[in-house]
């Protein structure tokens, strides 16, 4: 034992530790990394974080309360809270180049919850009804508070079509954000599969918004956010970014100029454990026009910040800050564009014909297969995707007729452009060999092809061992 490294000494001491009380969910988190060390991981959500970000979290940083801000809390004794916080803040503000930084959302929704309540609170004037006059809305009571949701009922949002590969949190109804907003979406040009932001600025004109939402989960294509500001500009909305899935490619600057959505949006939005590979969470910058209602996150959408959880953040946010991430979000970008690559050349048809980003959608209808059908097809052949709606999709949003893909997590990993290469070809195989069955969720794929493409997964996997510093013992 005395010559193991201190990051498995850590991960076994906490594993014997939990071992001790409950023995099934230490076995449950030791089986979690074997089975993440087999997996071809190509969800695009997804990444591996560091281990000083995970060993940041496991501590009795979790033990406080510390509800308000940094020096304002509710709570006594939480000036070490105060020190994390304050340190997050620090590298996340640098590391992006905003002026403000808030890092209690607990999630990507979270975050975005609490920038929709802060662009509803700057923007409702309450006023107009006469006994609001010089009220804040933070300060309503609850008999009040019905008055106004009347008041606020008309308030709009422009964001992006979920087939477009927009986000349930960008308006849609079946998330709050569609009970507090009338939503539009705009989507993309059929033939080029991109936004048109002609049309954009059409719907804009028309229905507008009070916020319009740029931002994706699933468009494998660079936005211009400058433009979306003047839109924005023309019809008096607040812009809002929502760069959960490209953060990390925004702090590797890779995004930069008209793409980099800090310098051009009124309020940006991040998850923290996508290509961002931090902690799971989220946080919110902004202006200082916007800052004061985003501190009022808490108590408004969120109760006691995750003190653990933002110490893991300020790891993160430090990694981030180091040359070699930036080196990291390129390669992220080449291995996608590589995938792309090498998919169309074995004949795959792409959503908008490529990538400039993490992610890349392939149209499964032209292999004859629905989302649901190529996605099983694949993780039986061990390579682990997630089927999504494609523009217009023909198998509507739960067979859908497109698998998402993206390179965030094999290039943490360590797999470069060669290797996009050799997955192209085993996903092309498998899609190309796999025959729709009896209904959008049946297929047939002779399991020696299956067994073939897993064989030879493992085997690509094998040269790029994942968390190599961390030795569990047998
Ligand atoms: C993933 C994602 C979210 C939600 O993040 P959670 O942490 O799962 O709540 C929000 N918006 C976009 C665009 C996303 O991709």
């Amino acid at each position: 034992m005395s010559d193991l490294n201190a990051e498995s000494t850590a991960f076994r001491a906490a594993l014997d530790a939990v071992r001790a009380v409950e023995p099934r969910i230490a076995d449950a988190i030791a089986k979690e990394l074997h089975d993440q060390r087999e997996s071809l991981k190509l969800i695009a959500s997804e990444n591996y974080a560091s281990p000083a970000v995970l060993l940041a979290m496991g501590n009795w940083l979790s033990d406080k309360y510390a509800e308000g801000t940094i020096g304002r809390r509710f709570y006594a004794g939480c000036q070490n809270v105060d020190t994390v916080e304050s340190v997050a803040v620090e590298h996340a503000k640098a590391l992006f180049g905003a002026e403000y930084a808030y890092v209690q959302p607990h999630s990507g929704i979270d975050a975005n919850l609490v920038a929709y309540w802060a662009i509803l609170a700057d923007r409702v004037e309450v006023p107009y009804l006469k006994k609001f006059e010089k009220r804040q809305v933070n300060d309503l009571s609850d008999a009040e508070w019905a008055e106004l949701r009347a008041a606020f009922g008309n308030q709009r949002m422009l964001g992006m079509s979920l087939d477009a590969g927009g986000h349930l949190t960008h308006g849609f109804r079946p998330n709050i954000s569609g009970k507090m907003f009338d939503q539009r979406s705009y989507g993309v040009d059929a033939a080029t599969g991109q936004i048109d932001y002609a049309a954009l600025r059409e719907t804009a004109k028309e229905f507008k918004p009070a916020v319009i939402v740029g931002g994706y989960s699933a468009y494998p294509r660079k936005v211009n956010f400058a433009t979306m500001r003047e839109i924005a500009d023309e019809v008096g909305a607040t812009f809002m970014v929502d760069m959960a899935h490209f953060a990390g490619l925004v702090a590797g600057k890779v995004f930069t100029g008209d793409f980099n959505p800090i310098a051009h949006a009124h309020i940006v939005t991040t998850t923290t454990h996508k290509s961002l590979r931090g902690p799971r969470g989220g946080a919110v910058f902004a202006g200082p026009e916007l800052a004061d209602q985003v501190d009022r996150g808490c108590p408004m959408v969120l109760g006691g910040p995750l003190a653990h959880v933002m110490a893991a953040k300020a790891i993160a946010f430090a990694e981030a800050r180091r040359p070699e991430f930036a080196d990291y979000a390129q390669r992220i970008v080449a291995n996608s564009q590589a995938l792309a690559e090498g998919l169309k050349q074995r004949g795959a048809t792409l959503v908008s014909g490529g990538t400039d980003n993490h992610l890349v959608l392939i149209d499964v209808d032209k292999y004859g297969l629905t989302g649901r059908q190529a996605e099983q097809a694949l993780l039986d052949s061990g390579i682990v995707t997630n089927r999504n709606a494609i523009p217009a999709d023909p198998n509507g949003a739960w067979y859908t007729s497109g698998i998402r893909i993206g390179t965030p997590a094999l290039t943490t990993r360590g797999l470069g452009v060669a290797e996009m290469d050799q997955i192209a070809e085993l996903m092309h195989t498998v899609l190309g060999q796999t025959k729709a069955g009896a209904s959008k969720a049946k297929f047939d794929l002779d399991p020696a092809v299956s067994d073939g493409v897993s064989k030879a997964a493992n085997e690509l996997l094998g040269g790029f061992p994942l968390y190599p510093s961390v030795d569990l013992g047998a």
